[in-house]
């Protein structure tokens, strides 16, 4: 907290007093959400290359520095971030690029990027004093705000759409969330969960409301550059749902480069879903965000009214990156082809960055000399019902030799 200058509106940039601890803009409402701003002048002289080869502490905690949060009680909550990065042998040959990374955020300790919003949260509510965290989410901000909320012992209250994968909801049972499942879509879930906390007063961690979660998702952006050695790639593709993700990325890599530690800014490629893309659309046809459908298996991003527009369009377009979509079929069959390829598993939403990048080369987006950077943001065990459609069917057999010749024998 201690390089943090203000807060400002994405808005109508005005800016406010760090120590107001606001949401959102007061004269804006909720769709005046802030943007955190670092006073990278007085950053630049502590941080450099050699104060990251100095630094120990292999977690999202290791950028505390260029973050909003305070150094007590960081070190008892679970270890999130330092996620591997892959460099790919043979997906990058299958698609005829120079430079496949591939970066598995399924590794956090509930199995999705989402950890790294979720303990800044556990972080701030907990140093507030608050006990009773709450949000609403397709699946993966709620089990995460769970998981983390447990290990710092405060309570949570969660809502999940009906349709939120068994996976999903296991792991909110498991960690003792008060679990409520609308009977509805994400937009009614937000709605009511919305309500709620005003009603009730609990902490927020919905993403695009409270302006830390995007600060944490940004460690992700950090740990690829750190970890290719301060060389960005050409391109980083990510999934999008609410745009929180895209605009940590973008957020992550303008500190770093604010601060020196980074030549330029990757092109990032926000990917969306065919049968849910509001950015993408808006993007095309050069025009405000209108609330779509939500008709894609990648229940991630399944998201018909997004919650962090002006964050999630400005990461792209700051970038000079691009949008695409990619397909369901298209989805399941990266699914399949990362598993066994690289022996990555990724949940739908968690594979569609890869899905976006086979097609932004393919279209000549991504040119075969450029390198990549993809985030595989959840695990595909969460979701074992949509990887069972990606995959051929298992050989079913009697505890019998001679049966299992007959099945065998064309291998
Ligand atoms: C949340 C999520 C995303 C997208 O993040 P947004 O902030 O909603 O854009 C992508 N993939 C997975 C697995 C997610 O859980
Ligand atoms: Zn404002």
């Amino acid at each position: 907290m201690k390089y943090v200058n203000s807060y400002r509106c994405t808005v109508c940039g005005r800016e406010y007093d760090k120590n107001d601890n606001l949401y959102t803009c007061p004269k804006c409402g909720d769709t005046g959400i802030l943007d955190i701003e670092y006073n990278y002048e007085k950053l630049k002289k502590v941080i450099n290359k050699s104060y990251f080869d100095n630094n120990k502490d292999y977690s999202m905690w290791r950028y505390r520095d260029v973050m909003s949060v305070e150094d007590s009680k960081l070190s008892e909550t679970l270890r999130v971030g330092w996620t591997p990065i892959y460099k790919s042998n043979r997906f990058a040959s299958i698609i005829g690029i120079k430079e496949l990374y591939i970066k598995d955020e399924g590794l956090n300790p509930t199995a999705s990027l989402k950890d790294r919003a979720s303990a800044v949260a556990v972080i701030k509510a907990s140093s507030e004093g608050r006990d009773v965290i709450a949000c609403s989410s397709t699946g993966n901000a709620a089990s995460s705000l769970a998981g983390n909320a447990a290990r710092m012992g405060l309570s949570t209250v969660i809502f999940v759409p009906e349709r939120a994968p068994q996976g999903k909801l296991a792991q909110l049972l498991i960690y003792g969330a008060k679990v409520i499942c609308v009977k509805g879509d994400y937009r009614e879930t937000f709605q009511l969960s919305k309500k709620a906390i005003d009603y009730w007063g609990w902490y927020n961690r919905n993403a695009a409301i409270n302006p830390h979660m995007v600060e944490g998702k940004k460690t992700v952006a950090m740990e690829i550059a750190e970890q290719l050695k301060w060389k960005v790639p050409d391109w980083v593709a990510v999934s999008v749902g609410d745009g929180c993700t895209i605009g940590g990325v973008y957020k992550g890599f303008f500190d770093l480069f604010s601060i020196g530690l980074i030549d330029r800014i990757p092109k990032l490629l926000g990917v969306q879903a065919k049968g849910c893309c509001p950015f993408y659309t808006a993007f095309i046809e050069n025009k405000p965000l209108e609330p779509t459908d939500e008709n894609t298996i990648a229940d991630s991003i399944s998201v018909g009214i997004p919650r962090n527009p002006i964050k999630g369009m400005n990461a792209v377009s700051r970038s000079k990156g691009t949008w695409v979509v990619v397909s369901d079929e298209a989805i399941l069959e990266t699914m399949k082809i990362l598993g066994s390829c690289e022996g990555i598993f990724g949940e739908p939403a968690g594979v569609a960055g890869l899905s976006g990048v086979m097609k932004a080369c393919r279209e000549g987006i991504i040119k075969s000399d450029e390198t990549v950077s993809v985030i595989v943001t959840g695990n595909g065990l969460k979701d074992v019902k949509n990887a069972l459609k990606a995959t051929p069917k298992p050989i079913v057999c009697q505890p019998n030799i001679e049966e299992l010749k007959k099945y065998f024998v064309k291998y």
